[in-house]
């Protein structure tokens, strides 16, 4: 079945379960490299989006959706991952524009525009250990998947798999952007909270997706 409006607002708010559930784990992960603040950042946020989304009018369109909660996001979530999620959104609705449907291709162009986003606002680049480090292969991921056919969905899918792949590789990074990088060496040996969280997020795309077929 195809990704609609309505799959972005399940999306959506799979997006404020998950991050109610692994609200701990995050703010624990955040607790060894930040000021364990990002799981009470992305579960506050995620639920503003849910709240948002249940008192809006249903939106005719995926990419009205992801408006709706970069904004919601941005004026929600305080510290780094707020502006960044918001502005990841926000370049996501730009690039699925008015379609009524994600496909294949555009799951590519909507994943590459929020790792754009996230790298245009935040200037870390691979290895830095930020989300960057699960934003970039989840594009990757979902570009190979596109290339051999594979649905929207099934990117979604590869995509998500890559993501958690490249948050837990970002454990022996030492942090260069963000506040863990003000730990310098110590930060390595713990994942980075932002590209755990952006894991959870592109899973929640996954299994939304999953659900429509
Ligand atoms: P804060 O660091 O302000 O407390 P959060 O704890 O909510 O904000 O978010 C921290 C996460 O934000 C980090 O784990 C990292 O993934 C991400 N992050 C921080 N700075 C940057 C940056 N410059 N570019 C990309 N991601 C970043
Ligand atoms: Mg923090």
């Amino acid at each position: 079945m195809a990704l609609t409006a309505e799959w972005a607002a399940a999306w959506l708010r799979e997006c404020a379960r998950v991050m109610t559930e692994h609200r701990s784990e995050l703010i624990e992960l955040d607790r060894a490299i930040g000021d364990a603040d990002h799981g009470e950042n992305m579960h506050r946020g995620f639920a503003a989006v849910a709240e948002k989304l249940n008192a809006a009018e249903a939106a005719s369109t995926p990419g009205e959706v992801l408006k709706l909660s970069a904004m919601t996001l941005m004026s929600t979530v305080g510290g780094a991952a707020g502006p960044l999620y918001g502005t990841a959104f926000l370049r996501a609705a730009t690039g699925l524009g008015d379609a009524a449907e994600v496909d294949a291709d555009a799951v590519v162009v909507m994943l590459t525009a929020a790792r754009d986003g996230v790298v245009a606002r935040g200037k870390a680049e691979p290895g830095d250990k930020t989300m960057v480090d699960a934003w970039t292969p989840a594009v990757e991921a979902a570009e190979t998947s596109v290339s051999a056919g594979a649905s929207a969905a099934e990117a979604l899918k590869a995509a998500a798999n890559a993501a958690q792949a490249g948050a837990a590789a970002t454990e022996p990074l030492i942090a260069r952007k963000g506040r863990a990088s003000y730990l310098g060496e110590r930060s390595a040996g713990h994942r980075d909270p932002g590209a755990v969280s952006t894991g959870l997020i592109l899973q929640a795309a996954a299994d939304s997706a999953g659900d429509m077929l």
